[in-house]
């Protein structure tokens, strides 16, 4: 197939050199970094020349914004879409802004499916991503050769675009507020006089253990905070999260609380740690720090 792949980061990279692996033909735009060593890709002027040579043009950009700017602006995909084309969005962006873009992409002549995914940059080497997706099942049944080649647990959540979109940000929540418990346990049990390697080893055996509980867990005592997933990142899904809960009539109570600490750990130049960094807001409050074990 030829495929356009636009935003070739820390996930795009490898997901689009999975697809070039499997064969498929590769058409990209470059806005400041170079094309990643080893990618078999052509690079072209901007967005729309990507479009006016893919079948399917795949986004993998970092926020609401640009996917705006990529997909309506000036050169962008939309202005230069061939007829049926599949504009298939993998960042994590807005799910209410998702409809418009949705929206526009058929009003050219193409089909349109929300994307996002989790399993970070170990999950995008690995091809072991989770896919969310949100759209018609049959643009669905076009995708699914690539996100498998690409992710291991593809679920089509819904039929209207912004199901995927609003299932990440459920994910985002539940990490979220996952790594707030476990950082609150451990700064409540160390600065009780328990080891926190202890206390962590012995919860991983009962009904408090987590994947977080493991890893993150191990991060906040280690204080090793190395991404990861930024605490950046994970501000703006919060923020994404509190936004649509506010459309929606939703009261997001303990997603609000852990965004605040989040600020606080951005406030102490935290933004590009590790998201089990949060526990700093916590040992600041309670005066207490996690002893690096
Ligand atoms: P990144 O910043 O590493 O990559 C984004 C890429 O998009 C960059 O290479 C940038 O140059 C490119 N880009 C931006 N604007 C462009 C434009 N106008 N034209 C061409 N290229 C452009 O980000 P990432 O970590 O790869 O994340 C991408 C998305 O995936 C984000 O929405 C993020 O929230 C989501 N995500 C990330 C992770 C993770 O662990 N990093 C995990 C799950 C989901």
């Amino acid at each position: 197939m030829q495929i356009g792949f636009i935003g070739l980061g820390v996930m795009g990279a490898p997901m689009a050199g999975h697809l070039a692996a499997a064969g498929h033909s590769i058409f990209t735009t470059l806005n400041r970094s170079p094309l990643p060593e080893g990618l078999a890709a052509e690079v072209l002027p901007n967005a729309a020349a990507v479009a006016a040579r893919s079948e399917v043009v795949i986004l993998m950009l970092p926020d609401t914004p640009d996917v705006e700017r990529v997909l309506l602006g000036a050169g962008g995909v939309v202005s230069a879409l061939r007829p049926g084309a599949l504009v298939i969005d993998m960042s994590t962006i807005s799910p209410i802004e998702t409809l418009r873009f949705a929206e526009a992409t058929r009003a050219a002549g193409g089909s349109y499916l929300d994307a996002p995914v989790s399993g970070g940059q170990v999950g995008a080497r690995n091809a072991s991503l989770t896919i969310m997706v949100g759209g018609h099942s049959g643009d669905f049944d076009r995708a699914l050769p690539l996100f498998r080649l690409m992710g291991k647990n593809i679920t089509l959540v819904g039929e209207a675009n912004g199901t995927g979109q609003t299932c990440k940000l459920a994910n985002q929540i539940i990490v979220a507020l996952n790594i707030e418990a476990v950082a609150e346990a451990l700064v409540f049990a160390s600065k009780a006089g328990c080891d926190p390697a202890k206390v962590r080893s012995a919860l991983m055996g009962g009904f408090a253990a987590s994947r977080i509980l493991e890893v993150h867990g191990e991060r906040m005592i280690a204080q090793t905070f190395e991404p990861g997933f930024r605490i950046r990142l994970h501000q703006k899904d919060l923020a994404l999260a509190l936004a649509s809960a506010r459309s929606l009539g939703v009261a997001l109570p303990n997603t609000a609380t852990a965004q605040e600490l989040m600020n606080g750990c951005a406030a102490q130049g935290l933004e590009e740690a590790d998201h089990s960094a949060l526990v700093r807001a916590l040992e600041v409050m309670s005066n207490h720090r996690l002893s690096g074990a």
